[in-house]
């Protein structure tokens, strides 16, 4: 598909009493129309901030962002508030994890999709309250006449989270970004909203990106991934390939530590150690003090920050990682850890 977002170098910083907080570094990605992105990464890797710059939702006054970020042709670096709010209402839909903050507590669920819609199409309140009522039975919202007239409140967290995707994409943008949509949700809610998330893609065709520290959900509904650390990328490529074959320590760290990957939940591994502040961080590869191979390499693993490279054996796989053979080296490990 077209790309729609295209962020090139992006790099977010705060000025902070400490020092400057280096949120995201040279961060680089692409989504397309008809697909999924995923952005994966612990809390504290960039991944939410990232798409902060892409809303205009970031504090303006402080924040310094460089780098470029064009969606649907437009440049957002440096853009004013009124274009933010312009793209906001009719380029890019936002749906986060709590649904409270973009519904209104006192207003109704129905009046607020219709007003949404009014602000970009010439029609009366009577065609934009009808157009609402389709938006939230395309979501799957039962009996979506009677629940149009009823406020945020009187809908539980998962029809919350439908509501809301029904407000984002009721002038049918280009973009959903979905920052971690599901965390607050059980389990067979997140399925079901997941699921929502796929169809409508297919059905708008527009391009998902999706924020997430969750790697089943990465498997259930991306097509790209970005794994993210320490405010950088370091590996890239199709989402299904890199969580069957990761060539990046860090992602192979993420793997090891999903529930799926162990019998006894005890037996999970979890990466060792936290992720750097990102006031200072480690010199080299941000990874190096938590990662299992860094002495297969040496030194340039804490003088050297890796460059983006394809990683060896692996079509369409870039990586920032020093490993002569990371596909070989992490392979092996994973047979031996078995
Ligand atoms: Fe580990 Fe070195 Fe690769 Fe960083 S560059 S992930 S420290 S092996
Ligand atoms: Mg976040």
């Amino acid at each position: 598909g077209d790309v729609v977002l295209d962020v090139k170098d992006l790099t977010v910083s705060f000025p902070t009493e400490e020092g400057l907080v280096r949120a995201v570094s040279n961060l680089t990605y692409q989504a397309r129309l008809g697909r999924t992105l995923a952005i994966v990464g612990e809390s504290g890797s960039g991944k939410s901030v990232s798409s902060m710059a892409v809303l205009g939702l970031h504090n303006m006054k402080r924040t310094r962002i460089t780098g470029s970020i064009m969606l649907d042709g437009e440049q957002l670096v440096g853009a004013s508030r009124s274009t933010f709010q312009r793209i906001r209402s009719d380029k890019v839909a936002m749906v986060f994890q709590d649904p409270q903050s973009s519904l209104h507590p006192f207003y109704k669920i129905g009046d607020q999709i219709a007003e949404a819609y009014r602000t970009h199409h010439k029609v009366s309140r009577a065609v934009a309250s009808k157009r609402a009522v389709e938006m939230l039975d395309l979501v799957g919202i039962p009996n979506p006449q009677r629940r149009a007239k009823q406020y945020p409140h009187e809908f539980s967290g998962g029809m919350r989270q439908r509501a809301m995707i029904a407000l984002g994409l009721v002038n049918n943008p280009k973009l959903l970004i979905a920052d971690e949509p599901t965390t607050a949700l059980d389990v067979t809610v997140q399925a079901q909203i997941l699921d929502l998330i796929n169809d409508l893609r297919k059905e708008f065709g527009s391009a998902v990106v999706l924020i997430t520290h969750d790697l089943a959900v990465v498997a259930e509904t991306a097509d790209d991934i970005v794994v993210m650390y320490a405010g950088r990328g370091v590996e890239k490529g199709d989402a299904k390939e890199v969580l069957a074959r990761p060539a990046h320590p860090y992602t192979y760290g993420l793997l090891q530590s999903l529930p799926s990957h162990s019998e006894e939940l005890e037996e999970l591994k979890a990466i060792k150690g936290a992720p750097p502040s990102l006031l200072n961080l480690p010199p080299g590869c941000s990874f190096h003090p938590r990662c299992a191979f860094k002495d297969l390499v040496g030194e340039r693993c804490w003088t050297e920050l890796p460059e983006w490279r394809p990683a060896p054996g692996i079509n369409n796989r870039l990586i920032r990682c020093h490993l002569e053979d990371p596909v070989g080296t992490i392979a092996a490990d994973e047979e031996a850890s078995r």
